[in-house]
């Protein structure tokens, strides 16, 4: 058996943010549109929205791809109905996928992972667009460090929904006690972790921590990647 380790993708292992502020710029230049710090504020600000709308389930992909972009193209005084936003949405992620940025450390922290401790196997397991996830992976090198991707668009499902855990354990293929959920987000990974009972690191953990870990049966914190190597070392002796 494996030492099967999931870990989330953006502001886990790569900066999603530094991508989608080099892409968001990218797309609105080449398409007329002006871009400045508080279009790029105002975007995430929507974006950070939607995406939760979407883990809850009141909204599909589709509905967040068209809402961002209308919104974008009436906050640059454009009207909405004169540009395609789905148009723009793929020329965003596509800009995205090959400007993909590391987290600091991301990169050697992977390769300490995979080459000493014994049996690892690195899996990603992201809510997003697998283009873009699947880009930004190569164009990082991240890639030579991964197992398989488990990517919410080809799974149909999306954390914390314990169904994308499930679909993840299926191709995986051995047990959930060998198996740890490491991310940021409380609202995907963690609650994802708790929804699926899969052991569980919070990663760049903020806020009120302690109860937090309680209502979310979180079973480690990390603050940095070395802290985060030690918690995947020990837990790694221990789980079965
Ligand atoms: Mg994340």
């Amino acid at each position: 058996m494996h030492r099967n380790f999931l870990f989330d993708l953006d502001q886990t292992l790569l900066d999603f943010h530094a991508s989608e502020y080099k892409a968001l710029q990218i797309t609105l230049t080449e398409n007329g549109l002006p871009f400045s710090e508080e279009i790029y504020r105002d975007f995430t600000a929507l974006n950070k929205f939607l995406w939760l709308e979407l883990e809850k389930g009141t909204l599909s992909r589709t509905e967040l791809f068209v809402r961002r972009f209308q919104y974008i193209f009436r906050r640059c005084g454009r009207d909405p109905s004169s540009i395609d936003p789905l148009a723009i949405n793929e020329k965003f992620i596509l800009a995205m996928s090959v400007n993909g940025v590391l987290m600091d450390g991301a990169l050697d922290f992977l390769a300490k992972v995979k080459t000493t401790i014994p049996d690892a196997r690195i899996y990603i397991a992201s809510n997003g667009a697998t283009v873009n996830a699947k880009g930004r992976i190569a164009s990082t090198g991240l890639d030579r460090y991964i197992d398989d991707l488990f990517i919410s668009e080809d799974l149909g499902v999306v954390k914390p929904d314990a169904a994308f855990f499930d679909r993840c354990l299926a191709k995986i293929g051995e047990p959930r006690s060998s198996c740890i959920m490491i991310g940021d987000s409380l609202s995907s990974d963690m609650l994802g972790a708790k929804n699926a009972s899969l052991d569980s690191v919070w990663f760049m953990p903020s806020g009120e921590i302690e109860k937090m870990m309680a209502q979310y049966h979180i079973t480690f914190c990390a603050s940095s990647f070395d802290e985060l190597f030690d918690v995947l070392t020990k837990w790694s002796a221990t789980a079965g």
